[in-house]
């Protein structure tokens, strides 16, 4: 086979959060695999990631929490390098886009487009946050759409009718930041003019007919509409500076510099492998594959926005050959929502189980062409009988028999049966029938056939009754062992990029210590002292599903609103009981010995009355001193702290809050309330 280059990237995440379970289904677990599976293959493979770093997100974050955007960047590059770690996903150089190599490198983007003529500068009006003095990204404001007149569009694109919005062009803008309402204000920026790109996009696309369909529909549909120009620089001081003098203070927009992450990561690994030039091997290589890995809501940027900024480069840089942009991943039938808390976050994911079960469950249920669900009770069938049912049990009975009746020794058998054979022979075209999977992104059909191999496996085990045979004639039970072992280093090949750690494991239970190649699952399996044998899986229980169940409750029902419960209706002759008038406050004194009362007395038209009320915890008597309130008139007096309280106020309660209801016009005391 053709050694064969590529550079493989996963989306980088953004550093303002932990990692959850989605953004793994989406871009990470589906190109660890892929890029194993490529280097089992014999080819030369570099993946690399990093954090995102950049934006507002991050500096609205720092703000909020009174610390530099770097001890943000710092802390979830941390977090989110460890979510990685335990899934095993392993990148060459997972780098961070807050590095000066990668400035550099993204000033020199940014610097080629522009002296191209691809870069033009405008002074336009934008939306400014006056309350938080800053101006407004195209996604922290949200109006009406201009073209479809949906509610909640963002500034950028609108959900509902899936275009493109020219911000300022949003009825009814609010600032997500602050609430309030933005004005326009005019500032300069520095645009990439993407209209010029389209004829060369269109031409390159219509090359990649092997594109997974969402992906190139999802393109076809958005070049149709047409391009227009975006803006690439930003008013905020998080960023990577533009380097022209007289954009001081802009940085670049985190759009633009996000996706040069790529290449300013493996020049870091360049560096740290002691060859500094190595990255152009791959970047400038024209043999080199570029597959970038994605969720789809990145596919714009990836397939439209990336390869123009690298078709107009003093370097000649490659063009992404492929991007399997996958759907998304819901959780128990519904949307996953970080704000809401519904999703299963990577590291709390980690305390409860092994990293390994996340990669199967996923992988089975990856959102290849649709989005796919999570769920927790099939979470715990799938491990418990793929797993541990199925492979587990197939490892666990091969290797105690082997050590019950053959002193742990497996023995190539002179001859082979005819079931045999045929248990071998099937396995086998499973084993390429797999690498085609792979090949090719499938890695749910992947998953489902290797754990067909041990299906196969199981049912010859049950059909040649080793524990019969070994008491008549021992070289019949020993051929079935011989068999299944094979069928279980097949496994282990197969099944490798998908779980390296377990295959590691039974591969050392057969006494194979290297890691996997694809071509051995041409040979067959040699005598073998078995190594020491332990359980591969161990199954899920009831209860820890229950224990998962219970946490995604209480964040469903924190984000529920709060169901009012009503009374009994009444008759109108009843309210009519009520006597309740707009009172004034004339003297207001608190209360010694009493947190909750004050001591007030009014006045309506004349009449005075006194009043002991308990909104001390909202109000100070100064503050509802000369205030025209509503009042209760006719409730039965009462003692309070042994005085007398001639009414009671009207005032709205909300958790510790007290609100008196005042008048919205002036009326004279007295006035009746009904
Ligand atoms: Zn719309």
């Amino acid at each position: 086979m053709k050694r064969e280059k590529y550079v493989v990237t996963s989306a980088l995440p953004y550093a303002n959060g932990p990692l959850h379970i989605g953004h793994i289904a989406g871009a990470y677990l589906p190109a660890d695999i892929f890029v194993r599976f490529c280097r089992m293959q014999g080819h030369d493979v570099v993946y690399v990631c990093g954090a995102d770093e950049h934006g507002a997100p991050i500096s609205i974050k720092a703000e909020a929490e009174g610390v530099t955007p770097r001890e943000i960047v710092d802390r979830y590059h941390k977090e989110i390098k460890a979510g990685f770690d335990g899934l095993h996903i392993e990148f060459d150089n997972f780098s961070g886009t807050a590095r000066p190599d990668h400035a550099k490198l993204a000033q020199e983007f940014f610097l080629s487009l522009y002296k191209r003529g691809f870069v033009v500068r405008k002074t336009t009006e934008q939306w400014f946050d006056t309350e938080k003095q800053r101006f407004l990204a195209d996604r922290y404001v949200e109006g009406t759409c201009p073209h479809c007149g949906a509610e909640g569009a963002r500034g950028d694109q609108c959900d509902a009718c899936g275009k493109l919005i020219d911000a300022v062009t949003l009825k009814d803008p609010v600032s997500k930041i602050s609430g309030s309402t933005p004005v326009l204000k005019s500032t300069t920026h520095w645009y990439l003019e993407l209209q010029k790109f389209e004829e060369e996009l269109k031409a390159w696309l219509e090359t990649k007919t092997y594109w997974k369909e969402n992906v190139h529909n999802f393109i076809s549909n958005f070049l149709e509409n047409g391009l227009i120009e975006r803006a690439i620089t930003r008013d905020i001081n998080w960023g990577v500076p533009v380097p022209l003098e007289e954009a001081e203070g802009k940085v670049l927009y985190v759009w633009f510099d996000a996706p040069i992450g790529y290449i300013s990561a493996t020049k870091e690994w360049a560096q740290n492998i002691g060859h500094p030039d190595r990255w152009k091997d791959y970047w400038l290589g024209q043999d080199t594959k570029l597959i970038h890995f994605i969720g789809k809501d990145n596919i714009i940027f990836h397939t439209i926005f990336f390869p123009s900024f690298l078709m107009e480069q003093d370097k000649n840089y490659i063009l992404p050959h492929d991007v399997p942009a996958n759907e998304f991943l819901n959780l128990e039938g519904r949307k996953m929502s970080t704000s809401k808390n519904w999703t299963v976050w990577v590291n709390d994911f980690l305390k409860d189980f092994d990293g390994e079960y996340l990669r199967y469950y996923l992988a089975a249920n990856a959102p290849e062409t649709k989005d796919s669900d999570f769920v927790w009770k099939e979470f715990q069938n799938q491990i418990n009988n793929d797993l541990a049912n199925v492979l587990g049990n197939l490892a666990n009975r091969v290797f105690a028999f082997t050590g019950k009746y053959f002193n742990r020794t497996i023995t190539q058998p002179h001859d082979l049966s005819e079931l045999s054979l045929k248990a071998l022979n099937e396995s086998k075209v499973l084993v390429d029938e797999v690498a085609e999977c792979y090949r090719t992104y499938k890695v749910r059909q992947a998953s489902k056939l290797c754990i067909d191999i041990a299906r196969i496996g199981n049912k010859y085990f049950d059909e040649t009754q080793p524990w019969k045979a070994v008491k008549q004639d021992a070289s019949t039970a020993a051929e079935t062992l011989y068999v299944c072992a094979e069928l279980l280093r097949l496994v282990s090949i197969a099944l490798y990029p998908i779980l390296p750690q377990s295959m590691m494991r039974l591969r050392a239970m057969l006494n194979i210590n290297s890691i996997p190649v694809w071509d051995d699952s041409d040979s067959i399996l040699q005598d073998t002292t078995l190594g020491t044998i332990a359980p591969l899986y161990r199954k899920i229980d009831d209860k820890e599903i229950t224990v998962q169940l219970a946490r995604l409750d209480a964040a469903r029902k924190a984000a529920e609103p709060v169901v009012l419960e009503h009374k009994d209706f009444i008759g109108f002759d009843d309210f009519l009981k009520l006597e309740i008038r707009v009172v004034k406050v004339i003297e207001a004194e608190a209360i010694k010995k009493s947190k909750k009362l004050l001591k007030l007395k009014i006045d309506l038209n004349g009449e005075q009355r006194s009043v002991i009320s308990g909104i001390a915890t909202s109000y100070k008597p100064e503050d509802i001193l000369g205030k025209n309130v509503a009042m209760v008139m006719n409730l039965k007096p009462r003692k309070i702290m042994g005085v007398e309280s001639q009414a009671m106020i009207l005032a709205a309660h909300d958790e510790g809050i007290i609100s008196a209801l005042v008048p919205d016009i002036d009326v004279k005391p007295g006035s009746e309330i009904s």
